[in-house]
């Protein structure tokens, strides 16, 4: 039997010879208490402890587990290098950050799966705590749960897991936790689980239907999770104003996911606001969403949360608006707001480009905006570009690089733009659409980043190859990913570990080539890989908008 952490002598003390140990110490302020007699639930997160301790939705989860008087939740996050070589050299399985409790020894383990370039670090994690990756070889394992939205395409992921929560899992977990504590068995539990709404299991599910968690305007908030211990992505309190999207951009799977379109009243959100800073000690509030002033009663939230904290020195920041309210009433109170830099996504530029994804912010509105947010007192702008996009030419590249200039010669802010590829998601009007030569896009990325006036993010071109492949992956390349973890691939996201030789060898030992899967044609005549689930608009309506948007 393999060793657990906490046999290991002398661990307390090996702990702090790690890089940010305390990332590992289980330690903070509010961590998961334990409940002795109850069900074991290892909530895990595929990346690195910042990243997963940023995330509202893994807040979420902990919360529902931790809600449920019958169950006992830790965390795991993926350990960092220095970490795993040491794991792997003195055989240490992969262990709860909270009590350093082997991963295979709990009941369930819970994925937050977020992105596609984290799948081989869930692979990872499993091959840490000893546990087969494929769900039909595993025997007597924990049950392997998965949620978050890298599932609107379960096709590559269903080989690894047991039960998938898919879509927004308040209202779906809570049945499923239930379930598990008056079944035990695995077994039966998982054919009895498959009949709940919003829940897929492999092999026994045709088909399933993404959750949506119909009490969202009600409180359901996590107003008091741990509180981490080093540098996080976003050290702050994450308050969903609003859920959902009115708009329907053609690329957009977000919108898709979080449909519909949903708010919290004012009321509710400042008291959930007041504990979450009685609680955590945080001085930011991010208003999250993914368009923040639209949110019907705005003005008087943000008057709300201005007065209730600014004695604390708490502030309010939000990332989503829309360039017309800058020059709204809504301006003084975004005034007041720590000015950190804006942010707005046109996209693109080009009118035409503009028609065919179906989002439509004119380029005056934002010239307008960053005008004013200068005379505001901000000093950054970022700007989100898109390029490969369908019937797109030498000119909509051009327009990219004019348009920074003139954000930057009329309001005076320093702009960085960040330029990426379309990746063509599942569930969006652009899941048909074949992928432009990444080259050529690279060339594209490289002359914006040459000529305009700003500071130009990078694409990593493997990066993009991998993600576009895997957003849009069939069950064939699960075994893809098991190739490509055992040649060494993890922490894919992290351009610094990405390597992109190590998935040109798995394409050969799988006996492919990724050309074959990135070029691939989904004909609108044929079903694909993804359409066992169903979110949002219908493949009717997808396919007319895709049409219309390709000219077809
Ligand atoms: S891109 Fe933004 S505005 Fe468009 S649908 Fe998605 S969230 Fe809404």
């Amino acid at each position: 039997m393999r060793r657990d952490f906490r046999t290991t002598p002398d661990w307390e003390n090996i702990l702090p010879s790690f890089q940010q140990p305390g990332r590992y110490s289980g330690a903070e302020y509010s961590a998961y208490p334990e409940r002795k007699n109850s069900v074991k639930f290892l909530l895990a997160f595929p990346d690195d402890y910042s990243i997963g301790m940023s995330s509202l939705g893994f807040h979420t989860v902990g919360n529902i587990i931790n809600s449920h008087p019958g169950f006992s939740c830790e965390r795991v996050f993926a350990p960092a290098s220095d970490l795993e070589e040491w794991m792997r050299r003195e055989d240490i399985p992969l262990f709860s950050i909270e009590r350093k409790r082997a991963a295979a020894s709990f009941d369930i383990i819970g994925f937050s799966m977020q992105y596609e370039l984290s799948f081989t670090n869930f692979l990872n994690m499993l091959e840490l705590s000893g546990i087969e990756p494929l769900r039909e070889e595993r025997r007597d394992a924990p049950i392997i749960m998965g949620g978050g939205p890298s599932f609107a395409n379960p096709a590559a992921l269903s080989a690894f897991f047991d039960i998938i929560i898919l879509g927004e899992a308040e209202g779906v977990l809570p049945q499923v936790l239930s379930l598990y504590h008056e079944e035990g068995e695995k077994k039966s539990f998982l054919k009895k689980a498959a009949e709940i709404g919003g829940v897929f299991v492999p092999g026994i599910s045709r088909s399933a239907r993404f959750a949506v968690f119909s009490g969202f305007d009600n409180r359901y908030f996590p107003v008091s999770p741990p509180v981490a211990l080093t540098e996080c992505a976003h050290a702050r309190i994450n308050l969903e104003i609003n859920r959902g999207c009115r708009n329907r951009c053609r690329f957009c799977q977000a919108s898709a996911l979080y449909s519909p379109y949903r708010e919290k009243s004012v009321e509710e959100l400042v008291e959930a606001a007041a504990e979450s800073v009685a609680s955590t000690g945080y001085d930011e509030i991010a208003l999250t969403s993914l368009s923040g002033t639209d949110h019907t009663d705005i003005l008087r939230l943000l008057d709300e949360l201005y007065y209730s904290f600014r004695d604390l020195g708490v502030s309010a920041v939000m990332s989503s608006m829309r360039p017309s309210h800058f020059a709204s009433e809504l301006s003084g109170r975004i005034a007041r707001m720590r000015k950190g830099g804006i942010t707005f996504a046109p996209e693109t530029p080009s009118d035409k480009l503009k028609q065919v994804i179906g989002k439509n912010i004119s380029s005056d509105e934002i010239i307008s905006a960053a005008t004013e947010a200068a005379r505001l007192g901000w000093k950054r702008i970022k700007l989100y570009f898109m390029i490969g996009l369908p019937g797109e030419n030498t000119e909509d590249i051009e327009s990219i690089v004019k348009f920074i200039a003139d954000v930057k010669k009329s309001s005076g802010l320093a702009v960085t733009a960040s330029v990426s590829p379309l990746v063509p998601q599942p569930h969006t009007a652009f899941q048909w659409l074949r992928a432009e030569d990444p080259s050529l896009l690279l060339e594209k990325a490289e002359y914006i980043r040459k000529k305009a006036p700003a500071k130009v993010s990078r694409f990593n071109k493997g990066q993009y190859i991998i993600e576009s492949i895997l957003s849009r992956a069939d069950a064939s390349l699960a075994e893809l990913l098991i190739a490509a973890r055992k040649r060494g691939a993890r922490f894919d996201q992290w351009s610094e570990h990405f390597k992109f030789g190590i998935w040109e060898e798995a394409f050969r030992d799988i006996g492919a080539s990724w050309e074959e899967y990135y070029y691939r044609e989904f004909s609108t005549s044929e079903a694909l890989p993804w359409e066992n689930v169903s979110l949002g608009a219908g493949r009717k309506s997808l396919l007319s908008s895709y049409l219309k948007a390709t000219g077809g």
